[in-house]
């Protein structure tokens, strides 16, 4: 009780300290508000709420200035501090001044400086207890910006930003910050730690029933060009395939997401990646379920990173090749074709691989054009026999097309990605993809910490 009282007092103290500090600034903000209307005249709410906008920032950064100054009162008259990287005493040699703005609106701090000569390092203890940005708007604003950054592009983030908070951001640092944010957002912070997919798994699962754990991979193809120096031309444009896979949960009657990737990058790292995600999933505890179209380095990775998976060929990119051949020996959409379309489609269903290969063997080309049509599906129906069991895997609960990586393509690479007219560096691009997959695994609070981290005024060398 004693220990309870003390601290309310001291509370009470601070706070009644702070409340007269802010006074001057209450009264300023009221001064303005009236100027602005006069006695006579009648605002509308909308008038009203729009000088509030207005006319908060000041008052409310004014606040935040005014907080700092109460709360570090003793660092800001610290006159002897240990140099971060050798420990030594060093004395304040004066007082800097820094202009900075958050979402609140601007401040201004005044706070002592400190100089290692040993080490040849300058520094201000106060703004590593603040974490204060190197740039003028602070973190806050970094983070809410490369956000909305990455659902619209550059240019009209700025607006956005400013017309639903009130601060002018350019776009031009909004680009900037988003590659400082994006450059080192690794697939280990995009993707959710080992903890959280458990507890994803936990959710899933319905008793002793193992939920099925869907491992889908596709590519898209994104529009890209390679860098320019300033001033040179614009090189030719080509697109450029981003490789990517998407791992979710079939849980009773809904998906959870665990964790989706896309880069554009080669096979080979594409294996690598699919690799440290599957090493942070529990795979005895899921029946796994590999999803594909078909392509063979994908399925050599699939079931490298995923030994025990159940391989399933995506259902809908099968249908495509069987259409494709209809149309070439029957012609589009001819009641012959279709025919044969439902009644191929039926056999593969029950898994009727062989017979289906057998009728294609027999089948007469029309022209060339057919020939080599049937001649493609059935390379590609032997190629995948062992992945064709529809009606199992709709019995063992199990995909059978990857519905679910075809709408995080389309949500991930093509809705940013593909607008018109947008043609992609790849850095950027890869930048673009991995913040927008943070975004979708929930992960964007790690990728920005990292960011964070490296790029506090005072970072500690370490990193630590
Ligand atoms: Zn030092």
């Amino acid at each position: 009780m004693g220990m309870a009282c003390v601290a309310e007092t001291w509370e009470d103290d601070s706070k009644g300290q702070f409340r007269e500090m802010i006074h001057d600034e209450v009264d300023k903000w009221v001064d303005q508000l009236w100027e602005e209307f006069g006695e006579d005249r009648q605002p509308t709410l909308m008038e009203l709420s729009d000088i509030f906008t207005r006319t908060r920032q000041k008052f409310l950064g004014s606040c935040l200035q005014t907080m700092i100054e109460q709360r570090y009162s003793d660092l800001l008259e610290q006159e002897y501090a240990p140099c971060p990287k050798c420990g030594k005493r060093c004395k304040r040699r004066r007082n800097n001044s820094k202009q900075m703005v958050t979402m609140q609106g601007p401040s201004s701090l005044k706070r002592p400086w400190f100089y290692c000569p040993a080490c040849s390092y300058g520094f201000s203890p106060l703004d590593n207890v603040l974490e204060i940005s190197r740039k003028k708007y602070q973190f806050d604003i970094q983070k809410k910006s490369v956000r909305t950054s990455s659902e619209v592009p550059f240019s009209q983030g700025s607006e956005i930003f400013k017309d639903l908070t009130g601060q002018s951001i350019s776009n031009h640092f909004i680009h900037e910050t988003f590659d400082e944010v994006g450059a080192p957002a690794y697939l280990e912070d995009v993707i959710p730690s080992a903890e959280e997919i458990g507890k994803r798994i936990k959710e899933a699962s319905v008793g002793t029933w193992r939920p099925v754990l869907v491992v889908a991979s596709d590519g898209a193809h994104l529009p890209t060009r390679p860098k320019a120096k300033r001033k040179e031309k614009r090189g030719k444009g080509s697109w450029q395939e981003a490789k990517g896979f998407r791992i979710y949960l079939l849980s009773k009657n809904r998906i959870i997401h665990v964790a989706s990737w896309h880069q554009i990058q080669n096979e080979e790292q594409f294996g690598k990646d699919l690799s440290l995600v599957a090493s942070r999933i529990p795979q005895d505890q899921v029946r796994v379920a590999l999803l594909g179209d078909g392509a063979d380095w994908l399925w050599k990775h699939m079931t490298t990173c995923f030994p025990k998976g159940r391989q399933v060929l995506d259902y809908y990119h099968c249908v495509e090749h069987i259409y494709k051949v209809a149309k070439a020996q029957y012609g589009e959409k001819s009641p012959k074709g279709l025919e044969w379309v439902e009644s191929t489609i039926c056999r593969l269903f029950f898994a009727e691989v062989g017979n289906v290969i057998a009728g294609l063997r027999r089948m007469q080309p029309k022209d060339t054009e057919s020939s080599e049509e049937i001649r493609k599906l059935t390379g590609y129906l032997t190629n995948n026999r062992e992945r064709i069991h529809y009606k199992g895997d709709r019995r063992g609960g199990y995909p059978i097309g990857s519905g679910g990586i075809e709408s995080a393509n389309k949500f991930i690479c093509h809705t940013r990605m593909k607008r018109s007219g947008a043609w992609w560096v790849k850095e950027t691009g890869n930048e673009m993809l991995r913040i927008r997959c943070a975004v979708y695994n929930g992960t964007y609070d790690n990728v920005f910490e990292r960011y964070k981290k490296t790029n506090s005024r005072d970072a500690c060398p370490q990193l630590c």
